[in-house]
């Protein structure tokens, strides 16, 4: 949303002194977004499923990762907004800043808003805000479409995050395991930790 700063949490976790991670400010709409899964090697193993919208980078934790068998469910925790540059981010967050451990481009590509209510379009960040967004990726990995839901909890707000039934979808496949890679350089979580080029 124009003039409405959603970075705040991003920036005011962080040390840029310290942490490789972009600064990054918001950005402007772009007329093919582009959604991001990051591999995190944090203190808990996590993959990071961002959407571009509005500027930013709308962020979730996927703790199993996402998977292709429409049956799976995959529970997706809110975190706050990356700027857009987020999106190519692959490194080491050093011991002692937030989020400490390496990073990976799983997948990234670009995708389309399938979110609608009463047959018009809803904007992601909008979808988002109102707790249901569906989108059809076009990644390297996983291809086709997802639904994220929004459902409570005794202790506050968790997503669900489904592949949907369509030529993306194989049971048979698990890429979370198969294709660790990075989709830009190659390399293993483990040889990222390690420095190593791809
Ligand atoms: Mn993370």
């Amino acid at each position: 949303m124009a003039g409405q700063d959603t970075l705040d949490d991003y920036h005011e976790k962080r040390d840029f002194a310290r942490t490789p991670e972009p600064p990054g400010e918001q950005g402007t709409e772009t007329a093919r977004p582009v959604f991001v899964i990051q591999k995190h090697d944090a203190t808990t193993l996590h993959y990071d499923f961002r959407l571009e919208a509005d500027g930013v980078l709308k962020s979730w934790a996927v703790p199993k990762g996402p998977s292709v068998d429409p049956k799976e469910k995959r529970l997706a925790l809110p975190t706050e907004d990356h700027p857009l540059d987020y999106a190519g981010f692959e490194g080491v967050i050093p011991a002692g800043s937030y989020g400490a451990g390496a990073v990976l481009v799983w997948d990234r590509g670009t995708y389309r808003n399938l979110t609608e209510k009463e047959g018009r379009e809803v904007g992601v960040a909008e979808a988002a805000r109102r707790g249901h967004v569906s989108v059809w990726l076009e990644g390297e990995k996983v291809r086709g479409g997802y639904a994220l839901t929004r459902f409570r909890t005794g202790k506050g707000e968790a997503w669900l995050l489904v592949k949907m039934n369509d030529a993306g979808a194989d049971p048979g496949r698990n890429p979370v395991e198969t294709e660790p890679r990075s989709v830009v350089s190659g390399r293993t979580i483990e040889e990222i930790l390690a420095g190593r080029e791809g």
